[in-house]
């Protein structure tokens, strides 16, 4: 902490994670929240209200990670706390179907064209996994294309990094991931369609799905460029392949429809999590209703879940679902355009080179002067800016993610006493990124 340029403020939080480290892997359940990226202490968050957090320590924080996406309507809201404690008073969890899960995926399938039937499950981990079974019991074929720098949860085949050149097999991206799992794995980079084309052509008869975060915001926000989608899209039909649009992240928050709402492209198979789960462990895959007729029971492909459905899950996630309305996502765009604009003033102030890239309310700031289109330009980024950046405004009370491959999260909550304290402390974390040295 000493070289780092604040005062050492966290001391409940440091005891906390001293305490965590002992009995859990590097103190944390997700790699992310150990603030490896940035360096210092992981705050260790207490309460939530509103667009604020709190801390052990008893500081207050503007809240722009909102549990990476699904506190879309800001902590503890009112009707999503009295949906969760009315399911929890009539019980946990049953292990039978209810109505409460046949209502969600109801309200999912009433907002998206495509969505004809919904599985429910727990992670977005566990949605993806699943739909790439699905994918490849349905086609019969065995490999699948990701893109580098798309994030589809700790799936072992998707835990592949590229090989050498384009269109090879890809290799494990972790100790664990066996070389056979990476090995039907193709990995490709983002928003190259020439790439694809490729890999279709090198493997014909074998490729089951192409899978693609809907709109990129795990290596920051990278934005597919036009006509990308569509022209996935259009190569998996033409070769016999499911699209596979990932909107564990974009669903429900781009949009009512999530990024199928924005862009429109018609995917075979969907995965949802965040947003739709209220801030429970609730995700969901779905998608064509005749693939959908190949999973268990109705058909061959086995997928299941003592959880899945789970009843406070789906009450809550139902209850945050009914609440966001056309107003609502006019007013989290309202929010995100005037935080964009905040940042780009402050940043061109102190003559910081950036790129601010959005994907609808998404967006995230890269320190480079060059537009990023894939996850080699992100890689291209000086990160080191970021992290002076971030501990200026934690320091002053504004909570981003701690790391500059991640998108930033606003809610319907973020009022303008917020967004004034964001204002507030801009300028000197724009300064410390301005005099940041690597
Ligand atoms: N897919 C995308 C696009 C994600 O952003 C994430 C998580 O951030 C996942 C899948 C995995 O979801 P979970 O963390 O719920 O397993």
């Amino acid at each position: 902490m000493s070289e780092l340029p604040y005062p050492y403020e966290a001391p409940v939080s440091q005891a906390l994670f001293d305490r965590a480290a002992a009995v859990t892997p590097g103190g944390v359940n997700s790699p992310v929240r150990a603030f490896r990226a940035v360096g210092g202490t992981p705050r260790f968050m207490v309460s939530g209200t509103g667009p604020y957090l709190t801390d052990a320590d008893g500081r207050e924080y503007v809240d722009l990670v909102c549990s990476w996406g699904p506190m879309i309507l800001g902590h503890s809201h009112p009707e999503v706390v009295a949906a969760a404690q009315a399911a929890v008073a009539r019980g946990t969890s049953f292990g039978t179907p209810g109505e409460g899960e046949v209502a969600l995926a109801e309200e999912m399938v009433a907002r998206i064209a495509p969505l004809e039937q919904v599985r429910l499950v727990s992670s977005g981990t566990e949605a993806t996994m699943s739909a790439i079974r699905l994918a490849r019991g349905f086609t019969r074929r065995a490999k699948v294309i990701k893109f580098a720098g798309c994030y589809h949860g700790h799936v072992d085949s998707l835990l592949a990094a590229a090989g050498s050149g384009v269109a090879t097999f890809a290799l494990p991206d972790t100790p664990g991931v066996t070389g056979a799992q990476a090995g039907d794995t193709i990995v490709l980079p983002y928003n190259d369609l020439e790439a694809v084309q490729e890999a279709f052509h090198r493997h014909p008869g074998e490729i089951a799905c192409v899978i693609t975060e809907a709109a990129p915001g795990n290596m920051g926000v990278v934005p597919p460029l036009p006509g990308f989608n569509q022209g996935l899209k259009d190569a998996c039909e033409k070769n016999g392949a499911l699209f596979v649009s990932d909107e564990v992240m974009t669903g429900f928050r781009t949009s009512r429809a999530g990024w199928f709402g924005v862009e429109g492209v018609v995917p075979d198979l969907m995965t949802f999590g965040k947003v739709m789960g209220g801030g429970f462990p609730a995700a969901a895959f779905g998608g064509r209703a005749d693939v959908m007729a190949h999973l268990a029971p109705a058909g061959p492909v086995y997928q299941a879940g003592t959880l899945s459905g789970n009843p406070v899950a789906t009450a809550a996630g139902l209850a945050q679902l009914r609440l966001l309305d056309d107003a609502a996502y006019d007013t989290v765009n309202a929010v995100s355009a005037k935080i964009q604009a905040l940042v780009t003033e402050a940043l061109a102030k102190e003559g910081v080179a950036h790129r601010l890239q959005t994907a609808s309310n998404m967006f995230s700031v890269f320190f480079t002067d060059r537009e990023v289109r894939d996850y080699d330009d992100a890689r291209r980024q000086e990160s080191f800016r970021f992290n002076a950046f971030f501990h200026s405004m934690l320091a002053q009370g504004v909570y981003l993610p701690p790391s500059s491959f991640e998108s930033w999260f606003v809610s319907t909550a973020h009022d303008e006493r917020a967004l004034d304290r964001i204002a507030e402390a801009l300028p000197a974390a724009a300064r410390a990124a301005a005099e940041a040295s690597a």
